[in-house]
C-alpha cells in the first residue's frame, strides 16, 4: 500500500511519520506530475486551508485530486483538509473540493479556546487523544455521512464513502489508530 500526502503547506511531515510507524510507504504530493505514480489514498494535511487550496489551484492540483476523489480514491482530510472537502463552509463565502455532504464550521471554537487536547470516543476505535488547533466542527452532516467522534456534542469526526475527515490532529498524538482506520478503509476498497 502507497499513500500519498499533499505537501503544499501545513503538517504533512507529521503524517509521514504515523504511515512510517505503521509500516506504510508514503510519498509526498508537490506538483501535478507527482499524481502519474500509483497510490492507494491520499492525506490532506491540517493547516490553513485558505493558502492550501490557492497552492493546489496554482500547482495545477485541485482538478485532479477532486476528479481522484470523485473517482472513489480514498481520502482522510485532518482540520484544513476537513474544510477543503467540505460541500459548504459556514463562514465562508466559497468550499473547495465541495465533495463530503457536511458543512464546516471553519475557526469554530473561536480565539479563547482556539487550542486544546481532550480524549474522546471514536466509532470503531475506542478512546482517543484528540488535539485541536484553531479547528473546524462539522455544523450538520448529510445522512449519507458516519458521525465517527463527537466532542460536547458537535461532530469532529466523520466518514462517508471514501472519505474520512477529522477536526483534531491525530499526526500529532501517539496514538495510530485513525491512521489504522484509513489504512483499513484503503484494504476494503474494491480496486485493491
Ligand atoms: N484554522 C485553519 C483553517 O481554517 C485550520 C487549522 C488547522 O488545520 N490546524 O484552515
Amino acid at each position: 500500500m502507497k499513500i500519498g500526502v499533499i505537501a503544499v503547506q501545513g503538517a504533512f511531515i507529521e503524517h509521514e511519520k504515523m504511515l512510517a510507524e505503521l509500516g506504510i510507504s508514503s510519498f509526498e504530493i508537490r506538483k501535478n506530475s507527482d499524481l502519474n505514480r500509483s497510490f492507494d489514498g491520499f492525506i490532506i494535511p491540517g493547516g490553513e486551508s485558505t493558502v492550501q487550496g490557492k497552492l493546489l489551484k496554482e500547482l495545477n492540483l485541485f482538478d485532479a485530486l477532486k476528479e481522484l476523489i470523485k473517482n472513489g480514491l480514498p481520502v482522510f482530510g485532518t482540520c484544513a483538509g476537513l474544510i477543503l472537502l467540505a460541500k459548504t463552509i459556514e463562514n465562508e463565502r466559497h468550499a473547495y473540493f465541495c465533495t463530503m455532504d457536511i458543512t464546516a464550521r471553519r475557526n469554530a471554537y473561536g480565539r479563547q479556546l482556539g487550542s486544546f487536547h481532550t480524549t474522546g470516543n471514536f466509532k470503531g476505535i475506542g478512546d482517543i487523544p484528540m488535539t485541536f488547533i484553531r479547528a473546524p466542527y462539522i455544523q450538520s452532516a448529510a445522512k449519507e455521512v458516519e458521525i465517527l467522534a463527537t466532542v460536547d456534542g458537535k461532530i469532529v469526526a466523520a466518514k462517508q464513502k471514501n472519505q474520512l475527515v477529522t477536526a483534531f490532529h491525530p499526526e500529532l498524538d501517539h496514538d495510530l489508530g485513525v491512521h489504522r482506520y484509513f489504512a483499513d478503509m484503503i484494504k476494503k476498497q474494491p480496486s485493491l
